[in-house]
Formats: structure tokens, C-alpha cells, sequence
């Protein structure tokens, strides 16, 4: 899982070839995928969050409101803000959701991705505390 902040991102100018009037680019992440990709508008209350799931392709979360926290196996939980998007690799074992104060949305990509969905995240685990 990669996470990339919005106050660490780089904004170029697009390039005024390609564009008409001011815009600013920043690059979000680089998705190898051949086939289809589904995107999905997921709103999240407050402690809400999925199972524990797996997807066969690359995942792209773009976190576009509130606060929240994802989880790859393994690793500490960790906090999202709106801004902020995380890649998740195929295979990798993870979950996201909103913060235990705070909703959360996210557009989610998949690419050429089915879910398998796993067992439910626990309140210690969601909490940090395992
Ligand atoms: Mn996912």
C-alpha cells in the first residue's frame, strides 16, 4: 500500500499545448492495467469501514472528503484525508474506512479487479490497538 499525501504532492502547470486557460497537474499514481476499470463512490459514517478484502488488480482510492484510515496487512493502521489517495496492489490483504470521529468518502478504481471479501475488521484492530 502507498499512500500519497496531498501536502507532499507536486502541482506542474499543465502544459498551455494541451490546454485552454490555467491548470495545475499532479500526478495521483501509475496504474498498470490492460482491461477495465470500475469506479465506485463509497461514503463511509463515522467507524464505518469494510471487511478485511482482497482485489485481483490494482486499486486506486481517492480520498475526496473527510478523514479516514486504511490498513494493509501487516502494517500500522494509518490515517487519510481528503487529498490523500492510496494504491493498493493486487492481492494485498487491507481494508479502509472512515475515522472513529470523522465520515469519509472515496472514489474507488479498480482495475481489472474483482474483491474477495475476508473477516470483519475488529474494534481493536480498526482502534490501532493490535
Ligand atoms: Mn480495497
Amino acid at each position: 500500500m502507498k499512500i500519497i499525501r496531498e501536502r507532499d504532492g507536486v502541482s506542474e502547470q499543465a502544459d498551455p499545448a494541451n490546454f485552454v486557460g490555467r491548470a495545475s497537474v499532479r500526478r495521483l499514481g501509475d496504474l498498470d492495467a490492460a482491461g477495465t476499470a470500475r469506479g465506485f463512490l463509497v461514503s463511509f459514517e463515522p467507524g464505518g469501514r469494510t471487511n478485511w478484502h482482497r482485489h485481483t488488480g490494482t486499486q486506486l482510492l481517492l480520498i475526496v472528503e473527510g478523514r479516514g484510515r486504511v490498513q494493509s496487512e501487516g502494517e500500522p493502521v494509518r490515517e487519510v484525508a481528503a487529498g490523500d489517495a492510496v494504491s493498493i496492489a493486487p492481492g494485498e490483504k487491507h481494508w479502509h474506512g472512515a475515522s472513529p470521529e470523522a465520515a469519509m468518502t472515496h472514489v474507488a478504481i479498480n482495475l481489472d479487479a474483482t474483491t474477495e471479501w475476508l473477516e470483519r475488521v475488529s474494534e481493536e484492530t480498526y482502534r490501532g490497538l493490535e
